[in-house]
């Protein structure tokens, strides 16, 4: 039988905090109970935003921490071709649609519509859902608008995406303490019509991840709790796409001394910051409770 496979997929866009190493070790734990391998992912494709110093960064703290990854590494930024390939099988079964509308103008809609006393629907993460209205263009009009030069994003049609499934949309998510599964049923739509690529950027973080973790084989994907609902979108591209869903595990967040969730320029919870204190890796793992 084939051995699990785990991976720990930071973006190189900051620093490496303590919620990074709890997810790095927790990875490494589960892996090495499972008789598994770990691979690492450079989650790069902001090339904007990611630098070869925060990469170099990153192979620093998780060397320092004691884990060990597989090499070579993959880096996103060298397999836009692969995410373009993915993204024209969407395409072809007419699943996305180029969506025109700037931000602005969703936001001027949505207030519109918000005045005339509808609700408008969030996704989970507090933000307006697409409005969606460029699904209905017809074929000519949106070659004449592409022709032009208009900007436009590739999103994915949610609704006609589900009702071409076959079954309902489920995941197995695994508890990182006692390694139980549980089903969860899987609900996109509450994501509306995602961004799967946009002009700057022509891939996004949904299409991308599930492209990797299906081609690297991944079968475990253990990564942070603010990415569970995303997990909803990740199934149904699987789905869409002939992929394998690899089983799921959430983990806790580490938050900081204000209850939130660390983020990337709270340097007194950098791992580097940490180190350069001289805290030990041991004083790491105790500290998010591991
Ligand atoms: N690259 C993502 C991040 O750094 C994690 C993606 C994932 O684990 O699926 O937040």
């Amino acid at each position: 039988m084939s051995r699990p496979v785990f991976r720990f997929a930071p973006s190189p866009n900051g620093e490496l905090h303590l919620g990074h190493a709890y997810s790095a070790l927790l990875n490494q734990r589960m892996a090495r109970a499972a008789g598994g391998r770990l691979l690492l992912r450079i989650e790069d494709i902001d090339t904007a935003r990611c630098t070869p110093q925060f990469e170099e960064g990153i192979y620093r703290d998780l060397d320092w921490l004691g884990i060990a990854w597989e090499t070579p590494v993959r880096r996103q930024s060298e397999h836009f071709d692969d995410y373009a390939g993915l993204l024209r099988t969407l395409i072809a079964q007419e699943l996305v649609y180029p969506a025109f509308m700037s931000r602005g103008e969703a936001r001027a809609h949505i207030a519109e519509a918000e005045a005339g006393g509808r609700s408008w629907p969030r996704d989970p993460d507090g933000v307006p859902v697409y409005p969606g209205l460029d699904r209905r263009l017809g074929e000519r009009e949106r070659k004449r608008r592409i022709a032009d030069g208009q900007p436009f994003a590739w999103r994915l049609d949610t609704g006609l995406a589900l009702a071409g499934l076959s079954g309902p949309l489920a995941w197995d998510e695994l508890s990182g303490e006692t390694g139980l599964a549980r089903t969860v049923e899987a609900d996109p739509e509450a994501w509306g019509d995602v961004i799967l690529a946009r002009r700057e950027i022509a891939t996004s973080y949904h299409l991308s991840v599930v492209a990797d973790d299906a081609g690297q084989g991944v079968t475990h994907v253990v990564r942070g709790r603010d990415l569970y609902s995303a997990t909803a979108i990740h199934r149904l591209l699987q789905e869409l796409l002939g992929l394998p869903a690899p089983a799921y595990c959430h983990h806790r967040l580490i938050l900081g001394p204000d209850g939130r969730k660390l983020s990337k320029s709270l340097g007194d919870t950098g791992l580097a910051a940490l180190r350069a204190a001289g805290r030990t890796p041991q004083e790491i793992e105790e500290m998010v409770g591991l």
